[in-house]
């Protein structure tokens, strides 16, 4: 039994020893390997740091800079030709950058006293305050330099770990050793969130101040700086006594502390009264702050911008290969300057006039509300002002009628598809006669005139047949003389008209009375009639001048040197222009309404059939404008009188002529005023006794009349539409070619 316990006892003694011997070794061995394996990482992490830290550039800030998401920006010139800043694109991000020698001294010093204060000796990371940090919060963000937080805020890395805050330090000292403390310091204050949707102090100052960075004094840069440790706790709009608290008692103190300010300029700064932008006191300081602050806040652009924005989607696509998002994100967040070409004060008119919906009809009683477009050019290619719509504008490109939506132009075509090109090809001449009738076209006599008769058969020259827009004689001279083919390619290539479909548009209704497939929009046609006005060039329409990256180094597109094509010539314009001119000075014409105060105003009125669209095309020597107006879904204009379109022509257009210096239509030197016979539509004689002035090119000129024998007219006929077809009977005289086609 003994030996049998002391076999026990000993052998649990051995095992005992053995185990306290075990518990040692293993003991000593796990330490030792713990500190090798501590020794081992620690010199692998440090090695690692520091190949990181001499390594290639792991952030490059210049690289950083010129990709990072920064808000684009619309300038446009005041009445003064000074730029000034129409409106900022962006959407969840506000950012501009700025450059360290725009922003003041103290400023810079705000930040470095509240957030780093040993920035300027320390070599990326100040390790005295880190560590003590560290020791006391574990991971807390305090404790960062300047540097750690740009990294931060570049890799958008904020995970609170071990591995990411080794990193952010690798990349830290990284910086350093690339960039010098200037350059940190600006991609700092230019990334850091300021709250309010403000990134980099720029934005901040504006939105918080009202005033550019350079403009902030020591109390305003303090109240800046306190913001960055917690962006909504700390913003003054929202919390201004906390805000306070932290400017003076950290801020400031720290300043003063760090010598970057005087006692005196300690006191002078808590002495301050903080003025925010919402305040009840705050002003805005000059015109142009109060603009740019207006446009901060209205969300809602003008149609002008919305044109612009897709405009440039559009040239981004198609020169630079992008997709529609690509495009979009450049637009938005790329930091363009985008100069656009507006005409600040005439788009205002047009805005007041279409929001207001002034001068619109009373349409009390109906259901819907008749919407309206309009696009002002100059002569140039150059787009004054546009508006997409009636009443108020709601949100940011929808639906832009003056550009988006083509509508059936009825009469307002006519110059465009028939009489200039019939000048131009030397068919017809201001006063060559054609009968008003309709004629035998697909089984029934075509077309109706638009007082619903189908032709009085009395022979009209063809500045009567314009200025009254009879649509008999368009179609006689587009079916017998023109041609469908040519006249469509005037209308579809010389003046440029995107929606005319060959297969639907070639043809004599859509060409002579504009009952087009798709129709036109008010950009194109205004766009189509200033070769009207400026001696017979197009011009591609253009809203801005030029759009350059943020620092204007890169240019993406400049319109500066866009040149006119020359689509008819000199001589047809200049006619074309006075036949206008005569739509709204003849007693006749039906824009005699609506001429420009002071101006010679040429015009061409279109109605479609069951009035679904009222046109008003019309020029001055300063601008050409083209306004629809009607329903988005066709519907009867009624309840008007006279033309809508032109009344709202006429109404913005005297407004904006308001002040501007005399000035004529360009005449060219080769066409001349002649008198011509009223009887045959040629050269008068002296024997002709019933005669009218018009315009004709010395390249073409009419005979002149032998006819006329001088008879004293007991009854001279007071205008050629009252012309006796049977007068004609048989006279071979009347412009051969023609009338014979035409009969
Ligand atoms: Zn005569």
């Amino acid at each position: 039994m003994n030996k049998k316990s002391d076999k026990i006892n000993g052998t649990s003694m051995l095992k005992g020893i053995i185990g306290n011997l075990n518990r040692k070794t293993v003991l000593l061995s796990a330490l030792a390997v713990v500190a090798l394996t501590g020794i081992i990482v620690v010199g692998y992490v440090l090695s690692y740091m520091i190949s990181y830290t001499y390594g290639d550039v792991a952030i490059d800030l210049n690289e950083y800079q010129a990709n990072q998401s920064q808000t684009s920006i619309i300038y446009a010139y005041d009445e003064n030709n000074q730029i000034f800043e129409l409106q900022r694109l962006h959407g969840d991000q506000n950012r501009i950058y700025v450059s360290l020698d725009e922003i003041p001294d103290h400023l810079q010093h705000a930040f470095i006293a509240i957030e780093d204060a040993r920035f300027p000796k320390h070599k990326g990371v100040d390790w005295i305050r880190f560590v003590a940090v560290f020791v006391k919060d574990k991971l807390s963000t305090g404790g960062s330099s300047i540097t750690q937080q740009l990294v931060k805020n570049i890799t958008g890395d904020r995970e609170p770990n071990f591995v990411r805050k080794f990193h952010e330090i690798c990349n830290a000292l990284n910086l350093e050793k690339n960039f010098d403390k200037d350059e940190i310091l600006e991609a700092y204050l230019n990334t850091l969130y300021l709250g309010s949707g403000c990134y980099g102090v720029k934005t901040a100052c504006e939105k918080y101040f009202g005033k550019d960075v350079s403009e902030i004094n020591i109390a305003e840069a303090a109240c800046i700086a306190s913001i960055t440790k917690a962006p909504y706790t700390y913003n003054p709009l929202v919390n201004p006594e906390k805000n306070r608290d932290r400017q003076v008692n950290d801020c400031l103190d720290a300043m003063l502390d760090e010598g970057y300010i005087s006692k005196a300029e300690y006191e002078q700064a808590v002495a301050y009264k903080m003025v925010f932008t919402n305040s009840p006191e705050y002003v805005a300081d000059n015109k142009t702050e109060d603009k740019k602050e207006e446009n901060v806040k209205n969300e809602v652009w003008s149609y002008y911008v919305d044109y612009v924005v897709d405009k440039l989607i559009d040239e981004f696509m198609t020169e630079y290969d992008m997709s529609e998002r690509q495009a979009t994100q450049k637009i938005y967040y790329g930091g363009l300057k985008i100069y656009a070409a507006l005409d600040v004060e005439a788009q205002k008119v047009v805005d007041n006039v279409y929001y207001n919906r002034k001068t619109f009809p009373n349409e009390s009683g109906k259901d819907v509300q008749s919407q309206s477009a309009m696009t002002i050019m100059d002569y140039s290619g150059r787009i004054i002002a546009l508006s997409g719509g009636a009443g108020e504008k709601t949100r940011n490109r929808g639906l832009n009628r003056a550009v988006d939506s083509p509508r059936q132009p009825g009469s307002s075509v006519k110059p465009i598809s028939t009489y200039a090109p019939a000048i131009e090809e030397k068919l017809v001449t201001w006063s060559t006669l054609i009968q008003d009738k309709a004629f035998a076209f697909n089984g029934e006599l075509w077309p109706k005139n638009y007082t619903g008769d189908k032709g009085t058969g009395a022979y009209v020259t063809v500045q009567n047949a314009l200025a009254r827009s009879l649509n008999t004689v368009p179609a006689r001279i587009v079916n017998y003389n023109l041609g469908l083919k040519k006249s469509f390619n005037y209308l579809s290539n010389k003046f440029n008209i995107s929606t005319a479909m060959e297969k639907y548009d070639a043809a004599p209704a859509p060409l002579a009375t504009g009952s087009m497939r798709y129709g036109i929009t008010t950009l194109e046609m205004a766009a189509a009639y200033a070769a009207f006005g400026n001696g017979g060039k197009y011009y591609e329409p253009y809203c801005y001048y030029k759009v350059t990256n943020s620092d204007g180094s890169t240019v993406y597109f400049d319109n500066a040197t866009i040149t006119g094509k020359q689509i008819i010539s000199e001589d047809t314009a200049d006619i074309m222009c006075e036949l206008l001119q005569s739509v709204t000075t003849d007693s006749v014409g039906t824009g005699r309404s609506y001429k420009i105060s002071g101006f010679q105003t040429m015009a061409k009125t279109g109605t479609t059939s069951d009035d679904y669209d009222r046109w008003f095309v019309g020029g001055t020597p300063y601008y050409v404008a083209a306004v629809w107006y009607g329903y988005d879904l066709n519907k009867t204009v009624s309840n008007v009188s006279g033309n809508p379109s032109g009344k709202l022509f006429k109404k913005v257009l005297d407004e904006v002529h308001k002040g501007l210096p005399e000035k004529e239509f360009p005449k060219s030197n080769i066409v001349s005023e002649k008198k011509y016979c009223l009887k045959t539509g040629l050269l008068a004689s002296e024997t002709c006794y019933s005669t009218g002035m018009g315009w004709y090119s010395l390249k073409n000129l009419p005979q002149t009349c032998t006819s006329c024998k001088g008879a004293p007219p007991a009854t001279t006929p007071s205008g050629d539409n009252q012309d006796d077809e049977s007068f004609f009977g048989g006279l071979e005289y009347i412009g051969d070619q023609i009338i014979n086609g035409l009969n």
